[in-house]
């Protein structure tokens, strides 16, 4: 900024994200108030702020339970509960010297006419001309006003020329408005001015910043080094001759895709996405084989313990008999027994390691590292996410991350546009839709003989209790829960899994589910991602109303995956919200993760859907992902042509849009 800034000032603007001229000017009104047209008190329209202006009679301050300030104008007062003395000063010199007070607000009905309470004013001289164009209100934070920022901003662009970052070639085939026409619009509208162009061309530009700022970490990234990878080697030809069934076309696709980046000497980065159920661990297994078989090392990490021993499990049983060694490494081994699996990760006797996010903290060493996967990466948090690209970076390992929820296309192609992206679309075949209902809670007992009936057929019920997170609360529902139903199904073998058990007592709980030797495991969300039980088929979740979408979709996933028609009961406690009735109808309605997806993002908004753990992903401002889908799509075309046309460009449109937030989208 060229006028120095009080610093206190500039650290708000810093809050707002506003540290230089440019920014300010891009620094755009959230709303306006109209204060070009006076209206006369009497025919205000209730509810809605208007500008008046009248002559001031009297000023005076008065006792009305507190001390208050009463300017008493033509047919309508002020009135004012904080106040400094100079406001009545200036109030006494405006009614000495004949001048109008000009007020904004909303008017209300009082004694004697109409009041306004704490309106903005200021005074004026008979006569003196209204403003031509809206006043802007800016978002602002604690400590600075809309005049000071206001004035700010106006100095902004008196100062800076704003040109235009785009070529004329590529604001012809977008339709787009100029730039410094749009956002000096922005900033003063006449009244009744049409701002979608605007508006258009401002998110225009930042999703290209976002698109551009994507597209060349991932130009980096091809730059790097990494091992190549066999797609035919011995362990894998082996494996692919004896699959435990066969792979759908959707597998088959996604494997070649894996495969073709994986021979590569760059590393791969890629999301392999796939509804529950549609089969992403086998694809997992066959890519640590490629590792196997370049002599490297695959490192599997997986959000939680028991998806981990679940995993160990099933790489056991497809691999071991190939000669694979497989290291599981999780939180309850005794010391002892740590140290020899990480001594067998080290010295690289274990070709495959299994474990949760332990894995790469714990001052775990690979031997050779070439590939590491993480499974169920929307679990993790940003700072995990980034923290484990950079190991897996320093080692030259290709990354693949795995997510069952699906993330909806506008989201994937910006928060993981840097992402190569594979997409399972197809379920096994044989599998039986599961079939939803939501009951009132009242209809306890009727469920209960569900389970009965169903447990009598040879089936396995889970029933989820109704909690979000693990906390002590969480425990006591689920204990409670798991002593009433022992009691209520007495003949029934009743487990119970929660996040508090100890590891070796939830994997031995899951396996008694998973053998049948349990037949309603009782349990927290701890079961919410992964796991596989093909028996299971009935699901109870108790107070469903307070679950996401989300976590819905993926829990009633851990069910209808035998050949089994299966059945999911959503208990809901009466009254609903509205929201709460919208989430169960669609969970109800739809089976489809992506359609769900879209349904979540619609109902949530995309900060909201990204949940707290990864907000901070998504610097914009503007642009709105679920709104303006179609602009996304043009942006990203639009990224491509400008990154022809040269780097020095989209680094200079990168800047302007994003500044300082840049560093903020590597995750
Ligand atoms: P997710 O994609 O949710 O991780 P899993 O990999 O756990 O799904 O697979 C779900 C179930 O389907 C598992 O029991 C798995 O062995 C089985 N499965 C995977 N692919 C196939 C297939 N092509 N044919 C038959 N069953 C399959
Ligand atoms: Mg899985």
């Amino acid at each position: 900024m060229t006028r120095a800034l009080a610093p206190a000032t500039a650290s708000k603007l810093a809050k707002l994200g506003i540290r230089s001229r440019r920014d300010l000017v891009l620094h755009l009104p959230l709303r306006y108030d109209d204060e070009t047209r006076l209206t006369p008190p009497g025919q205000a329209p209730p509810g809605t702020p208007v500008l008046i202006e009248s002559p001031v009679r009297r000023v005076e301050v008065v006792y009305r339970g507190k001390r208050q300030m009463l300017v008493e104008c033509e047919g309508i007062a002020l009135r004012f509960l904080h106040f400094y003395p100079n406001q009545k000063q200036a109030f006494e010199r405006a009614i000495a010297h004949g001048l109008r007070v000009r007020a904004y607000g909303e008017l209300r009905p009082a004694r004697g006419g109409a009041e306004m309470i704490h309106p903005r004013y200021h005074l004026v001289a008979p006569g003196e001309p209204l403003p031509a164009t809206l006043t802007p209100v800016y978002p602002t934070t604690a400590g600075l006003g809309q005049a000071t920022l206001r004035k700010l901003v106006q100095q902004g662009l008196a100062e800076e020329s704003i040109e235009d970052t785009l070529p004329a070639f590529l604001r012809e085939r977008h339709g787009l408005a100029p730039l410094e026409a749009s956002v000096r619009l922005l900033h003063a509208p006449a009244p009744g001015a049409d701002l979608a162009e605007a508006w258009r061309r401002v998110k225009f530009d930042e999703l290209l910043a976002q698109q551009l700022q994507l597209r060349l970490a991932r130009r980096k990234r091809r730059e790097k080094l990494a091992l190549a990878l066999p797609s035919n080697g011995p362990l894998l030809r082996r494996f692919l001759g004896k699959l435990p069934f066969r792979l759908t076309r959707a597998q088959q696709r996604v494997m070649a895709e894996l495969l073709k980046d994986l021979v590569q000497p760059h590393p791969m980065q890629r999301l392999l996405q796939g509804d529950v159920g549609s089969g992403k661990t086998i694809i997992a297994a066959i890519a640590c084989l490629a590792a196997v078989d370049a002599g490297a090392q695959a490192a599997v990490m997986a959000p939680t313990e028991i998806l981990a021993e679940q995993h160990h499990r099933k790489f056991s049983a497809w691999l071991a008999p190939l000669g694979v060694r497989i290291a599981w490494l999780h939180g309850a081994l005794p010391a002892a027994e740590k140290r020899r699996v990480r001594a067998a990760i080290a010295k690289g006797e274990a070709g495959i390691a299994v474990g949760t996010q332990a894995l790469f903290q714990e001052g775990v060493e690979f031997a050779r590292l070439a590939l590491a996967i993480v499974d169920e990466q929307h679990r993790f948090g940003v700072k995990q996410r980034l923290e484990l690209r950079r190991k897996a970076e320093s080692a030259l390992a290709h990354q693949l991350m795995m997510s069952a929820t699906p993330i909806p296309r506008t989201l994937a192609m910006t928060r993981d546009a840097d992402l190569d992206v594979s997409t399972i679309d197809e379920l096994p075949p044989g599998r039986k839709p599961v079939i939803t209902h939501t009951y009132a809670a009242a209809r306890r007992a009727e469920v209960l003989a569900r389970i009965r009936a169903a447990c009598a057929e040879g089936q396995q019920a889970y029933w989820v209790c109704p909690v979000i997170d693990e906390s002590k609360e969480a425990l006591q529902a689920a204990l409670d829960t798991h002593a009433e139903l022992s009691a209520e199904l007495s003949g029934l073998r009743v487990g119970l899994v929660h996040g508090r058990l100890a590891p070796q007592d939830k994997a031995a709980a899951m396996d008694a589910f998973s053998a049948g030797a349990t037949q309603l495991l009782v349990c927290t969300t701890v079961i919410e991602v992964g796991v596989d039980v093909p028996n299971a088929s009935l699901m109870v979740i108790e107070h469903a109303e307070r679950f996401g979408l989300a976590q819905l979709h993926q829990l009633r996933g851990r069910i209808g995956r035998g050949a089994r028609a299966s059945e999911c009961v959503l208990l809901f406690q009466e009254p609903l919200s509205d929201a709460a009735r919208e989430r169960l109808k669609v969970i109800r309605e739809s089976a489809d993760g992506f359609a769900i997806a879209e349904a979540d993002l619609r109902l949530r908004g995309p900060g909201e859907f990204l949940g707290e753990r990864q907000s901070g992903d998504l610097p914009l401002r503007f642009a709105d992902l679920a709104a303006d889908e179609p602009l996304v799509l043009a942006a990203r075309a639009a990224a491509e042509e400008l990154l022809d046309a040269g780097e020095d460009f989209a680094r200079g449109h990168i800047e302007r849009w994003l500044g300082a937030r840049a560093d903020f989208h590597r995750v």
